[in-house]
């Protein structure tokens, strides 16, 4: 039985009339029409129209196992029968969200072993905002206030998740930047390295956060935020001595180390966590996304043992969701670890399909006149499009080139998003060699229309 029995038109038609969508243009939408998603199984979606489409950002970076897994429908299922919701406020609590705080502490970095839950990344990011904060004033600290990010970071959409990323347009947009957040540059060498190495432009990028402390003094700085790799800014991998530096920079000062792992969790860089592939040692870490592979909204803050000690002496926490550790979403996120070590994915991704990936389009990057470079660990990848590799020359603005090549993936059943010049990718971890096979011909075949819509081939 189908869920609900219309036609295309008419679901264009009433989107049109009843929805805003999120980072969309209304007018611009309303004028072409949206696609209708109405189905999907493994690495694939189905539109309403029939066409099958690869979905190599595994939804919005989330989809870790694949979609129409059996043991996470059952899970969410039996749940919702046995109790589909009760509150964490009054000294409650309920098996899942109990169970899930066992599974997690067994699957994150040492010290990792309590959690603080909610619904989205980005009310996450809030509770690391605010907890950070209260950390410092229970140690006698309240003036240490200030958080420090990234230009280009994307830390979700909630006013203290968009103050915390570094997204211009975003804080342009009602004058959403809150006042206590300040921004350094991001590590992006290939674009920004001018004629550093890779090692000078990853030390100084580092070091900016030592000057910004000690412009605001350390007195006032609660905590830098991160994550290990840049998703939505374009798959920004660091340079390799960023990330060390960065800690000891944080040690230094005695500023609190916030990883947001709401991408790199769970599998992403072939590791359980990007932390742990960049060798990171944070004192909270954000998981949202992978975490139930986006079949029912959690997420949660993780915090070390050094940010509990310091908790437990700080009396009533005035924090938290009605859907804080929600029963089903919890049950739904046990499933969705329980499958990753049952099939052994992060192995997979590590050893076998993240290698395959990243390997497959390194060469095309070397026949193919658009790649100046290829980013990525694991099954997180971004090229990188130039229209002189030689001499590293960008598209101009008018040219346009991600988002053409990006219609040209819709156009060939394929799903990539564009970053500004850049086309990014994180396809589910069960993706199978022959999809990958799958995914390297269509993305050269874009590339091919690409390079023949601005007269390049
Ligand atoms: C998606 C994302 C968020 C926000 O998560 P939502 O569930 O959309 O609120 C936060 N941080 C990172 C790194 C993300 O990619």
């Amino acid at each position: 039985m189908k869920n609900f029995n219309r036609n295309t038109e008419q679901w264009k038609q009433l989107d049109r009339s009843h929805q805003i969508h999120p980072f969309t243009d209304p007018a611009q939408l309303n004028a072409k029409g949206t696609r209708v998603i109405i189905k999907a199984e493994g690495s694939y979606i189905w539109d309403s129209e029939g066409n099958k489409i690869l979905d190599a950002m595994a939804g919005l970076w989330c989809v870790n196992v694949g979609y129409g897994r059996s043991e996470l429908i059952e899970a969410g299922n039996r749940q919702m029968k046995e109790l589909p919701y009760y509150n964490s406020f009054f000294q409650t609590s309920n098996p899942p969200q109990i169970e899930l705080g066992r599974l997690l502490s067994e699957v994150t970095p040492e010290g990792f072993d309590h959690f603080f839950y909610s619904s989205s990344g980005s009310e996450a990011n809030d509770t690391v905002v605010r907890l950070v904060r209260h950390y410092w004033e229970v140690q006698g600290k309240p003036t240490k206030k200030v958080i420090i990010s990234r230009h280009n970071a994307y830390h979700g959409s909630t006013l203290a998740a968009t103050s915390l990323g570094g997204m211009k347009y975003m804080h342009d947009m009602g004058g959403s930047l809150l006042p206590g957040f300040e921004h350094i540059n991001q590590p992006h060498w290939y674009l920004e390295g001018g004629d550093l190495s890779e090692e000078e432009f990853g030390l100084s990028r580092a070091r900016e956060l030592e000057e910004k402390i000690l412009e605001l003094g350390a007195e006032n700085v609660a905590a830098f935020v991160a994550e290990p790799i840049q998703g939505a800014g374009g798959v920004i991998v660091p340079p390799d001595n960023y990330w060390p530096e960065i800690q000891r920079i944080c040690t230094a000062y005695d500023i609190l180390l916030a990883v947001d792992e709401v991408i790199c969790g769970f599998g992403r860089t072939g590791k359980w966590f990007g932390s742990e592939t960049m060798g990171i040692r944070p004192d909270l870490m954000t998981l949202a996304k992978g975490l139930s592979s986006g079949y029912l909204p959690i997420s949660a803050v993780a915090l070390h043992q050094r940010v509990v000690g310091v908790l437990m002496e700080g009396g009533e926490i005035n924090h938290g969701y009605t859907y804080s550790g929600h029963p089903v979403a919890s049950a739904v996120a046990i499933a969705n670890i329980n499958f990753i070590r049952d099939h052994g994915l992060v192995e997979m991704v590590n050893e076998l399909t993240g290698p395959y990936l990243q390997e497959g389009f390194r060469q095309l990057a070397e026949r193919h006149r658009l790649i100046g470079e290829v980013r990525g660990r694991g099954l997180i990848c971004a090229i990188q499009l130039v229209k002189d590799k030689e001499q590293k020359i960008l598209f101009s603005k008018d040219e346009d080139v991600g988002n053409r090549c990006r219609n040209h993936c819709f156009d060939n059943n394929l799903i990539m998003r564009a970053v500004d010049q850049s086309m990014v990718m994180s396809p589910p971890l069960t993706i199978s060699i022959s999809e990958i096979d799958e995914l390297l011909e269509k993305a050269e075949r874009c590339l091919d229309l690409t390079a023949r819509d601005l007269g390049l081939s």
